[in-house]
């Protein structure tokens, strides 16, 4: 078989509208998503691509200086590659880890399709042809048109009912943090009892104190939780909470490399382990850290990061390949309007997405979609994800001390 070797490495930042404004702890997705697509191109002509968050100038030009590293590199050689990008002993100058996870799905796609075969077949072979997903329930602002506000009980409840509806989902996550424990705790409870044979989750991004984490994870026991996710920041403070409180806990913020998940196992303090194909640095790592997590008898479940369809493929191959993967997968991506790739978003059925079956990836770009959100992005250009646009001059602070009015009905004027 002949070798590939990487020619070109190109990135390009677009924007892409979510239905609404999404509210978490710590900000706000405001209205669309900024994803920098990144395409690695072979002496033969193979293209391979790769995705992550955020974008722009600096993120575009992190990747042209890359090709000082790989231009020439064989693109099998996947562990040398990431010592040459992310080596750990470098990491203190240089943390490349999310861009050596983008540049990785686009050397398995390159594989994938110079061997004819799905990326999923490289990491081992799939278990299964479709992966589960949870709703994942925000609360959000209404978006230009006056719609799609989610902030009382009933807007909540009626909004996990609509995405059940629509993508079949039995399971369901809340992202909270955003309004006081109480509230979000009635929240909760009313999503239960409407629901009363799905599955829950609870995820506050780690904004509480660990006596909140405590009082909320004791009040909702009893309930059909799968696990409380990061209620609290740290591992020590995960512990505490464990202690005291009888549900796993799950994290993608304090597990999120091989030290912590060492840590993890030699101190417990989380039970699940929630992989995100870019944090960690790759599908490959993901499926390493989930043997270890088998080796431990901790849970994993597949995180999402706020993927359009190629990293929402990377997600879909690793949770083919995972023997131990008990738990709906998490992602944003039923919160957008369109995809970057070729016919659009991908469709769920009973709650779940088939796991591609053309070669590599098996994702195409469309580039009438790439230029015209390209072009969005260079109309709108970035936005902070860590500030509320509806709530001016506050800042999120770990634990939180000012939470949103749940009886203020914001318009805010988010521009498309
Ligand atoms: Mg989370």
């Amino acid at each position: 078989m002949k070798a590939q070797h990487i020619r070109d490495i190109r990135a390009t930042t677009v924007t892409v509208p979510l239905e609404a404004p999404l509210r978490h702890a710590n900000g706000c997705h405001w209205g669309r998503f900024v994803r920098t697509i990144v395409e690695v191109e072979t002496d033969d002509g193979i293209i391979g691509l790769g995705e992550l968050g955020g974008g722009g100038e600096s993120a575009e030009a992190v990747f042209r200086a890359t090709k000082g590293y790989l231009v020439g590199h064989e693109v099998s050689r996947l562990e040398e590659m990431r010592f040459k990008i992310a080596n750990p002993t470098a990491s203190l100058y240089n943390n490349r880890t999310q861009v050596l996870a983008a540049l990785e799905f686009a050397c398995l796609d390159i594989l994938g399709q110079a061997w004819g075969v799905p990326v999923s077949e490289i990491l081992g072979g799939r278990l299964r042809d479709r992966v589960q997903f949870a709703s994942y329930c925000f609360f959000r602002y209404a978006n230009a048109d006056g719609a799609g506000e989610v902030r009382t009980v009933e807007q909540m409840v009626a909004h996990a009912g609509e995405l059940k509806r629509r993508f079949g989902f039995t399971t369901h996550k809340v992202k909270g943090g955003v309004f006081a424990p109480d509230y979000e705790l009635a929240v909760y409870r009313a999503l239960a009892g409407a629901f009363p044979e799905d599955q829950l989750r609870f995820d506050p991004n780690a904004v509480w104190s660990t006596e909140q984490a405590i009082r909320f994870g004791q009040a909702i026991e009893g309930l059909r939780n799968d696990y409380l996710e990061d209620p609290v920041f740290g591992l020590h403070g995960m512990r505490r909470t464990r202690e005291k409180v009888r549900m796993p806990l799950a994290t993608n913020t304090v597990v999120v490399n091989f030290e912590q998940l060492a840590a993890n196992v030699l101190n417990t303090a989380v039970d699940v382990i929630l992989l995100d194909t870019t944090f960690w640095g790759g599908i490959r790592a993901c499926v390493k850290a989930a043997a270890v997590c088998d080796t431990f008898q901790l849970g994993v479940a597949v995180h999402s990061s706020g993927e359009l369809g190629i990293q929402l493929a990377t997600m879909l191959h690793l949770g083919a390949v995972l023997p131990n993967l008990a738990f709906a997968a998490d992602a944003h991506y039923h919160h957008l309007t369109d995809d970057v790739i070729e016919g659009g978003l991908m469709k769920y059925e009973g709650g779940s997405i088939a796991v591609p079956t053309g070669p590599g990836l098996g994702v195409k770009l469309d580039r009438d979609r790439l230029g015209a959100y390209q072009d969005l992005y260079r109309r709108l250009g970035n936005y902070p994800y860590d500030q509320d646009p509806g709530r001016p001059g506050w800042s999120p602070t770990v634990p939180n001390e000012r939470w949103a009015d749940p009886t203020e009905a914001r318009t805010v004027s988010i521009p498309f």
